[in-house]
């Protein structure tokens, strides 16, 4: 079970911040939590990762408006007009995964073919068991594949050394998990400027766009607040805050509204949709129907194959494991 810990391990958002970075966060020591690993850090090691956070579940106020703020450059329309010719931000080919459970293999992928455009907003759904997460770990570049390929935005990942992947899961992808990854001895800003801090970012300018990114989630009123001292619909939007301090081009979310209420469930589907209009690429896995119909496309995997790939509502049409047509992308927008 080495690599699920390792995959685990770096799925956790948190971490313990390098040595050497001026005014790094101080890691939490009341908990093992701060030794997990992190999505940033270049080269890290395996370690192994005891639990993730357990999220403070208490009642959500009944109306929790979003901030209106932009919440970034790009527009759906500019990208609606870039992808018609535009490099894939997604490109899986005949992508397999497997893992060595004892002295058997277990196929996790068996040869998964896709593509996903710039702008759009998929939902990845199946069964339990069937090969989402670890779908979902491959497109984040936290697992490597066993075979096929996988273009990110034009570039082979497969063989890229664990420095760049975590370059790239630094600057290209904004991640979200069910359990929000949230170091709980740190406040909100300083929480969500993690990433800026494997960049290098000056502590002003982290400070700057950590408070930005809350703004734009609709948190400016809670900054300095603890983890422990928001409810859970706040802190999933303290880690979508995290998610866009980078101003990735990709988010990907696992399960992320898995441990929200109805009330924060809408909250934070309002917020995703807001960052798709606004032309980011949302790739996120779910078991619930009504987070996939948010979505605009529905990736369907069973047996570590897509089952189908049908825009969000309708029918879905059967796919081939080897030749999965890509989602209508009109019909996305
Ligand atoms: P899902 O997210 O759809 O529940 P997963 O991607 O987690 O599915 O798992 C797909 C299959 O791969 C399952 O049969 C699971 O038991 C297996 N699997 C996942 N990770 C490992 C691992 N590290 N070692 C062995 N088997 C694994």
């Amino acid at each position: 079970m080495a690599r699920r810990s390792r995959r685990r391990e770096r799925a956790a958002a948190a971490e313990s911040p390098r040595q050497g970075l001026a005014d790094t966060p101080t890691a939490d020591t009341s908990t093992t939590d701060s030794s997990t690993t992190d999505i940033w850090a270049k080269g890290a090691e395996s370690r192994d990762v005891p639990s993730q956070f357990t999220p403070v579940t208490y009642e959500e106020p009944a109306t929790m408006p979003l901030a209106r703020v932009p919440l970034g450059a790009a527009t759906a329309d500019a990208t609606a007009t870039a992808n018609a010719t535009a490099t894939p931000v997604i490109e899986l080919d005949q992508v397999s995964k497997s893992y060595r459970a004892g002295a058997l293999d277990v196929a996790a992928l068996r040869g998964v073919s896709t593509r996903i455009g710039q702008g759009e907003y998929v939902a990845i759904v199946g069964p339990s068991g069937s090969g989402k997460s670890t779908l979902m770990h491959i497109i984040g570049c936290l697992d490597v594949l066993t075979g096929g390929t996988y273009r990110l935005s034009g570039e082979d990942v497969s063989a890229m050394s664990e420095e760049d992947l975590a370059e790239i899961r630094n600057r290209r992808i904004g991640f979200v998990f069910q359990q929000f990854n949230l170091l709980p001895s740190l406040s909100a800003w300083r929480n969500v400027e993690l990433p800026l801090v494997y960049r290098g970012e000056r502590r002003d300018v982290r400070r700057g766009r950590a408070v930005t990114a809350l703004e734009r989630v609709g948190l400016a009123d809670r900054v300095e607040h603890r983890p422990g001292e928001l409810s859970g619909g706040q802190q999933q939007r303290v880690a979508v805050a995290r998610a866009l301090v980078g101003d990735p081009s990709l988010i990907l979310a696992d399960e992320p509204t898995g441990n929200l209420d109805s009330t924060a469930t809408r909250d934070v589907l309002n917020l995703f949709d807001e960052l798709h209009a606004q032309g980011r690429t949302i790739v996120l896995i779910t078991h619930e129907q009504e987070v996939a119909d948010r979505a605009r496309r529905v990736l369907r995997i069973r047996d570590g194959l897509i089952d189908s790939d049908s825009a969000a509502g309708s029918a879905p049409a059967a796919a081939t494991p080897s030749a999965v047509q890509p989602a209508t992308q009109a019909a996305t927008r």
